[in-house]
């Protein structure tokens, strides 16, 4: 039996060294490569797979959901700008 199993064995995303597993790791798992100090994410357990954890990578913050609404809403007051001559004359008149 051999003592390192090849389906326990990851790259290091940071270094590409190897990195063995003595089991098999739980999803969501943070191993830190001990060649480069790295901190990985276990994000797939069979085959093993490492993603950078969840604060690391530069464009995993920004995937939540673009808010569309305010988006929406900044079109909408540029469009109302254009009413302001309107608006203004009905200021006046209005007091
Ligand atoms: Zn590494």
């Amino acid at each position: 039996m051999p003592e390192k199993d090849p389906s326990l064995m990851v790259r290091c995303l940071e270094c590409d060294s190897r990195i063995y597993f003595e089991r098999k790791p739980d999803m969501g798992q943070i191993i830190v490569c001990p060649e480069c100090d790295t901190s990985l994410e276990v994000i797939r357990t069979s085959p093993i797979k490492l993603g950078w954890p969840d604060d690391a990578g530069a464009g995993n913050s920004a995937g939540g959901p673009v808010d569309l609404n305010e988006f929406f809403n900044a079109l909408a007051e540029e469009e109302a700008d254009h009413d302001d001559y309107g608006f203004d004359d009905d200021d006046d008149g209005a007091y």
